[in-house]
Protein backbone atom coordinates (compact mmCIF):
# COMPACT_ATOMS: atom_id res chain seq x y z
CA UNK A 1 0.00 0.00 0.00
CA UNK A 2 0.90 3.61 -0.81
CA UNK A 3 2.17 6.23 1.68
CA UNK A 4 -1.22 8.26 2.65
CA UNK A 5 -1.47 11.84 1.48
CA UNK A 6 -3.74 12.61 4.77
CA UNK A 7 -0.53 12.74 7.10
CA UNK A 8 0.72 16.15 8.08
CA UNK A 9 4.29 15.70 6.94
CA UNK A 10 3.12 14.15 3.59
CA UNK A 11 0.28 17.01 2.90
CA UNK A 12 3.12 19.81 3.58
CA UNK A 13 5.38 18.01 1.68
CA UNK A 14 2.76 18.07 -1.41
CA UNK A 15 1.31 22.07 -0.90
CA UNK A 16 5.27 23.04 -0.56
CA UNK A 17 6.52 21.24 -3.37
CA UNK A 18 3.25 22.74 -6.15
CA UNK A 19 3.35 26.10 -3.61
CA UNK A 20 -0.30 25.59 -3.30
CA UNK A 21 -1.97 28.33 -1.16
CA UNK A 22 -5.82 27.46 0.39
CA UNK A 23 -8.55 29.37 -0.82
CA UNK A 24 -11.27 29.91 2.29
CA UNK A 25 -13.87 31.13 -0.45
CA UNK A 26 -13.42 27.40 -1.84
CA UNK A 27 -13.94 25.75 1.34
CA UNK A 28 -10.66 24.28 1.35
CA UNK A 29 -9.69 22.53 4.40
CA UNK A 30 -8.01 19.32 3.66
CA UNK A 31 -8.07 16.40 5.92
CA UNK A 32 -4.94 15.27 7.81
CA UNK A 33 -5.88 12.23 9.57
CA UNK A 34 -5.83 8.38 8.20
CA UNK A 35 -8.16 6.94 10.80
CA UNK A 36 -10.82 9.67 10.02
CA UNK A 37 -10.68 9.11 5.99
CA UNK A 38 -11.15 5.38 7.25
CA UNK A 39 -14.23 5.77 9.55
CA UNK A 40 -15.82 8.12 6.48
CA UNK A 41 -15.16 5.34 3.86
CA UNK A 42 -16.43 2.61 6.62
CA UNK A 43 -19.42 4.27 6.99
CA UNK A 44 -20.58 4.40 3.08
CA UNK A 45 -20.27 0.63 3.17
CA UNK A 46 -18.95 0.28 -0.11
CA UNK A 47 -17.56 -2.71 -1.83
CA UNK A 48 -15.33 -3.78 -4.66
CA UNK A 49 -17.94 -3.42 -7.10
CA UNK A 50 -19.34 -0.21 -5.77
CA UNK A 51 -18.67 3.56 -7.60
CA UNK A 52 -17.64 6.06 -5.65
CA UNK A 53 -19.08 9.91 -6.44
CA UNK A 54 -16.64 12.74 -4.68
CA UNK A 55 -17.25 16.51 -4.38
CA UNK A 56 -13.72 18.47 -4.02
CA UNK A 57 -11.25 15.80 -3.82
CA UNK A 58 -8.70 18.84 -2.44
CA UNK A 59 -5.18 16.99 -3.04
CA UNK A 60 -7.08 13.41 -3.05
CA UNK A 61 -6.78 12.84 0.79
CA UNK A 62 -10.35 10.97 1.32
CA UNK A 63 -10.11 10.18 -2.80
CA UNK A 64 -7.15 7.69 -2.54
CA UNK A 65 -9.22 6.23 0.85
CA UNK A 66 -12.19 5.62 -1.90
CA UNK A 67 -9.70 4.41 -4.32
CA UNK A 68 -8.79 1.63 -1.87
CA UNK A 69 -12.37 0.45 -1.42
CA UNK A 70 -14.63 0.77 -4.65
CA UNK A 71 -14.29 -0.16 -7.71
CA UNK A 72 -14.21 3.34 -9.64
CA UNK A 73 -14.53 6.77 -8.16
CA UNK A 74 -15.36 9.60 -9.91
CA UNK A 75 -14.70 13.35 -8.56
CA UNK A 76 -15.65 16.66 -9.16
CA UNK A 77 -12.74 19.29 -8.35
CA UNK A 78 -13.58 23.23 -9.66
CA UNK A 79 -10.07 24.19 -8.38
CA UNK A 80 -7.48 24.28 -11.44
CA UNK A 81 -5.27 24.59 -9.21
CA UNK A 82 -5.31 20.82 -7.85
CA UNK A 83 -5.62 19.14 -11.25
CA UNK A 84 -1.58 18.66 -11.61
CA UNK A 85 -1.33 18.04 -7.84
CA UNK A 86 -4.05 14.87 -7.65
CA UNK A 87 -2.33 13.78 -10.97
CA UNK A 88 1.29 13.07 -9.15
CA UNK A 89 -1.05 11.94 -6.06
CA UNK A 90 -3.28 9.77 -7.71
CA UNK A 91 -0.71 8.06 -9.32
CA UNK A 92 -0.56 4.90 -8.08
CA UNK A 93 -4.64 4.27 -8.60
CA UNK A 94 -6.00 3.19 -11.80
CA UNK A 95 -9.70 3.50 -10.92
CA UNK A 96 -10.00 6.98 -10.41
CA UNK A 97 -11.67 9.81 -12.78
CA UNK A 98 -11.39 13.47 -11.94
CA UNK A 99 -13.64 15.93 -13.81
CA UNK A 100 -12.56 19.43 -13.53
CA UNK A 101 -16.34 21.31 -12.65
CA UNK A 102 -18.56 22.97 -10.58
CA UNK A 103 -20.18 20.33 -8.63
CA UNK A 104 -23.10 22.21 -9.31
CA UNK A 105 -23.12 22.90 -12.75
CA UNK A 106 -22.14 19.29 -13.95
CA UNK A 107 -24.25 16.72 -15.61
CA UNK A 108 -23.48 14.27 -12.64
CA UNK A 109 -26.23 11.49 -14.00
CA UNK A 110 -24.24 11.99 -17.44
CA UNK A 111 -21.08 11.59 -15.97
CA UNK A 112 -22.37 8.41 -13.98
CA UNK A 113 -23.56 7.02 -17.15
CA UNK A 114 -20.50 7.40 -19.18
CA UNK A 115 -18.21 6.77 -16.51
CA UNK A 116 -19.75 3.97 -14.32
CA UNK A 117 -21.84 1.37 -16.45
CA UNK A 118 -22.54 -1.65 -15.23
CA UNK A 119 -22.33 -0.30 -11.40
CA UNK A 120 -25.36 -1.20 -9.66
CA UNK A 121 -24.35 0.56 -5.79
CA UNK A 122 -22.71 4.41 -6.31
CA UNK A 123 -22.33 6.78 -3.41
CA UNK A 124 -21.80 10.22 -2.98
CA UNK A 125 -18.81 10.03 -0.32
CA UNK A 126 -17.46 13.63 0.67
CA UNK A 127 -15.61 16.25 2.75
CA UNK A 128 -17.85 19.31 1.58
CA UNK A 129 -17.48 22.33 0.80
CA UNK A 130 -19.06 24.10 3.57
CA UNK A 131 -20.28 27.74 1.99
CA UNK A 132 -22.08 25.39 -0.58
CA UNK A 133 -23.57 22.11 1.36
CA UNK A 134 -26.99 23.01 1.04
CA UNK A 135 -27.20 23.63 -2.63
CA UNK A 136 -25.13 20.58 -3.54
CA UNK A 137 -26.47 18.30 -1.56
CA UNK A 138 -30.14 19.76 -2.77
CA UNK A 139 -28.82 19.78 -6.47
CA UNK A 140 -28.05 15.89 -6.10
CA UNK A 141 -31.21 14.91 -4.60
CA UNK A 142 -33.29 17.07 -7.39
CA UNK A 143 -31.16 14.93 -9.85
CA UNK A 144 -32.59 11.95 -8.99
CA UNK A 145 -29.62 10.25 -9.50
CA UNK A 146 -28.87 6.00 -9.47
CA UNK A 147 -27.28 6.32 -6.51
CA UNK A 148 -27.59 4.52 -2.55
CA UNK A 149 -26.65 7.94 -0.74
CA UNK A 150 -23.89 9.88 0.74
CA UNK A 151 -21.94 9.74 3.39
CA UNK A 152 -20.67 13.55 3.96
CA UNK A 153 -18.59 15.74 5.86
CA UNK A 154 -20.31 19.37 6.54
CA UNK A 155 -21.10 22.21 9.64
CA UNK A 156 -22.16 20.72 12.37
CA UNK A 157 -24.91 22.73 12.70
CA UNK A 158 -26.09 22.16 9.08
CA UNK A 159 -25.84 18.42 9.82
CA UNK A 160 -28.41 18.85 13.11
CA UNK A 161 -30.32 21.07 10.99
CA UNK A 162 -30.55 18.15 8.43
CA UNK A 163 -31.26 14.92 10.24
CA UNK A 164 -33.35 16.55 13.00
CA UNK A 165 -36.54 14.90 14.25
CA UNK A 166 -39.94 16.71 14.74
CA UNK A 167 -40.31 18.95 18.38
CA UNK A 168 -36.65 20.11 18.50
CA UNK A 169 -35.76 23.02 17.51
CA UNK A 170 -33.25 22.28 14.76
CA UNK A 171 -36.32 21.05 13.00
CA UNK A 172 -37.06 22.88 9.85
CA UNK A 173 -38.22 23.02 6.72
CA UNK A 174 -34.28 21.76 5.39
CA UNK A 175 -35.15 18.92 7.62
CA UNK A 176 -37.85 18.10 5.83
CA UNK A 177 -36.48 19.00 2.38
CA UNK A 178 -33.85 16.04 2.54
CA UNK A 179 -35.78 13.60 4.64
CA UNK A 180 -38.32 13.05 2.26
CA UNK A 181 -35.89 12.09 -0.16
CA UNK A 182 -33.56 10.09 2.56
CA UNK A 183 -33.62 8.80 5.75
CA UNK A 184 -30.86 10.90 7.68
CA UNK A 185 -28.46 9.93 10.75
CA UNK A 186 -25.11 11.80 12.07
CA UNK A 187 -22.54 8.93 11.63
CA UNK A 188 -19.79 10.79 13.58
CA UNK A 189 -18.51 13.93 15.05
CA UNK A 190 -15.19 15.18 13.73
CA UNK A 191 -12.89 17.48 16.04
CA UNK A 192 -11.11 20.56 14.14
CA UNK A 193 -7.66 19.12 14.76
CA UNK A 194 -8.49 16.62 11.60
CA UNK A 195 -8.58 19.63 9.34
CA UNK A 196 -5.50 21.81 7.66
CA UNK A 197 -6.36 24.53 8.08
CA UNK A 198 -8.67 24.06 11.05
CA UNK A 199 -12.17 25.41 9.93
CA UNK A 200 -14.00 28.06 12.65
CA UNK A 201 -16.76 25.39 12.82
CA UNK A 202 -17.56 22.13 14.47
CA UNK A 203 -18.03 19.03 11.88
CA UNK A 204 -20.30 16.21 11.71
CA UNK A 205 -20.06 13.66 8.96
CA UNK A 206 -23.83 12.69 8.04
CA UNK A 207 -25.21 9.28 5.77
CA UNK A 208 -28.58 9.52 3.95
CA UNK A 209 -29.37 6.11 2.41
CA UNK A 210 -32.42 7.11 -0.12
CA UNK A 211 -35.67 5.85 0.37
CA UNK A 212 -37.20 3.07 -1.40
CA UNK A 213 -40.61 5.00 -1.25
CA UNK A 214 -40.77 8.49 -0.01
CA UNK A 215 -42.30 8.73 3.56
CA UNK A 216 -45.50 10.53 2.09
CA UNK A 217 -47.51 10.30 -0.93
CA UNK A 218 -48.52 14.11 -1.96
CA UNK A 219 -50.12 15.32 -5.08
CA UNK A 220 -47.44 17.50 -5.60
CA UNK A 221 -43.72 17.64 -4.01
CA UNK A 222 -43.12 20.82 -5.09
CA UNK A 223 -46.17 22.62 -3.38
CA UNK A 224 -45.57 20.31 -0.28
CA UNK A 225 -41.86 21.95 0.19
CA UNK A 226 -43.61 25.76 -0.28
CA UNK A 227 -46.06 24.67 2.14
CA UNK A 228 -43.04 24.02 4.52
CA UNK A 229 -41.19 26.58 3.98
CA UNK A 230 -43.81 28.87 4.40
CA UNK A 231 -44.76 27.20 7.88
CA UNK A 232 -41.11 27.98 9.35
CA UNK A 233 -40.56 31.30 7.98
CA UNK A 234 -41.76 32.72 11.57
CA UNK A 235 -40.67 29.95 14.32
CA UNK A 236 -42.26 31.40 16.95
CA UNK A 237 -45.45 31.86 15.02
CA UNK A 238 -48.16 28.72 14.94
CA UNK A 239 -48.51 27.17 11.62
CA UNK A 240 -51.98 28.90 10.79
CA UNK A 241 -50.08 32.30 11.08
CA UNK A 242 -47.44 31.76 9.16
CA UNK A 243 -49.56 30.29 6.40
CA UNK A 244 -51.62 33.16 6.18
CA UNK A 245 -48.44 35.09 5.49
CA UNK A 246 -46.33 32.83 3.65
CA UNK A 247 -49.08 31.31 0.69
CA UNK A 248 -50.16 33.73 -1.98
CA UNK A 249 -53.16 35.80 -0.79
CA UNK A 250 -53.15 33.95 2.49
CA UNK A 251 -54.52 36.39 4.17
CA UNK A 252 -57.58 36.98 2.35
CA UNK A 253 -58.36 33.10 2.31
CA UNK A 254 -57.71 32.53 6.13
CA UNK A 255 -61.17 30.68 6.19
CA UNK A 256 -59.78 28.37 3.67
CA UNK A 257 -56.53 27.59 5.07
CA UNK A 258 -58.18 26.64 8.94
CA UNK A 259 -60.37 24.32 6.74
CA UNK A 260 -57.28 22.47 5.22
CA UNK A 261 -55.95 22.44 8.73
CA UNK A 262 -59.10 21.00 9.97
CA UNK A 263 -59.04 18.73 6.93
CA UNK A 264 -55.33 17.45 7.77
CA UNK A 265 -56.31 17.14 11.58
CA UNK A 266 -53.77 19.65 12.56
CA UNK A 267 -54.81 22.58 15.65
CA UNK A 268 -54.39 25.74 14.19
CA UNK A 269 -52.32 26.70 16.92
CA UNK A 270 -49.64 24.16 16.85
CA UNK A 271 -46.07 25.74 15.72
CA UNK A 272 -44.40 23.92 12.14
CA UNK A 273 -41.44 22.35 14.26
CA UNK A 274 -44.42 19.83 15.89
CA UNK A 275 -45.32 18.80 12.78
CA UNK A 276 -43.94 15.39 11.29
CA UNK A 277 -43.19 15.00 6.94
CA UNK A 278 -47.00 13.35 6.80
CA UNK A 279 -48.67 15.63 8.58
CA UNK A 280 -47.14 18.33 6.65
CA UNK A 281 -48.16 16.06 3.30
CA UNK A 282 -51.76 15.77 4.10
CA UNK A 283 -51.72 19.78 4.78
CA UNK A 284 -50.21 20.11 1.29
CA UNK A 285 -52.86 18.00 -0.34
CA UNK A 286 -55.39 19.92 1.62
CA UNK A 287 -54.00 23.23 0.53
CA UNK A 288 -53.27 21.93 -3.04
CA UNK A 289 -56.87 22.84 -4.85
CA UNK A 290 -56.62 26.86 -3.57
CA UNK A 291 -53.03 27.43 -3.63
CA UNK A 292 -51.18 25.79 -5.77
CA UNK A 293 -50.25 27.49 -8.96
N1 LIG B 1 -11.55 16.06 -0.09
C1 LIG B 1 -10.46 16.91 0.35
C2 LIG B 1 -10.09 16.56 1.78
O1 LIG B 1 -10.97 16.03 2.49
O2 LIG B 1 -8.96 16.82 2.18
C3 LIG B 1 -10.80 18.39 0.23
C4 LIG B 1 -12.07 18.85 0.91
S1 LIG B 1 -12.28 20.61 0.96
C5 LIG B 1 -13.33 20.73 2.39
C6 LIG B 1 -13.45 20.97 -0.33
C7 LIG B 1 -12.96 20.80 -1.77
O3 LIG B 1 -14.05 21.13 -2.65
C8 LIG B 1 -11.82 21.69 -2.17
O4 LIG B 1 -10.88 20.93 -2.88
C9 LIG B 1 -12.46 22.75 -3.10
O5 LIG B 1 -11.57 23.27 -4.07
C10 LIG B 1 -13.58 21.94 -3.72
N2 LIG B 1 -14.74 22.73 -4.19
C11 LIG B 1 -15.22 23.89 -3.68
N3 LIG B 1 -16.33 24.27 -4.33
C12 LIG B 1 -16.58 23.32 -5.28
C13 LIG B 1 -17.58 23.17 -6.29
N4 LIG B 1 -18.58 24.06 -6.42
N5 LIG B 1 -17.52 22.08 -7.11
C14 LIG B 1 -16.51 21.18 -6.97
N6 LIG B 1 -15.54 21.28 -6.03
C15 LIG B 1 -15.57 22.33 -5.20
Amino acid sequence: MHKDIATPIRTQEILKKYGFSFKKSLGQNFLIDPNILRNIVSHANLTENSGAIEVGPGIGALTEHLARSAKKVVSFEIDQRLLPVLEDTLSPYNNVSIVHSDILKADVAKVIADEMPGIEDIMVVANLPYYVTTPILMKLLNDRLPIRGFVVMMQKEVADRITAKPGTKEYGSLSIAIQYYVKADIAMTVPKTVFMPQPNVDSAVIRLIKHGEPPVKVIDEDFLFVVTRASFVQRRKTIYNNLQSGLPNGKAQKDLILEALTAANIEPTRRGETLTIQEFGKLADALHPVFAK
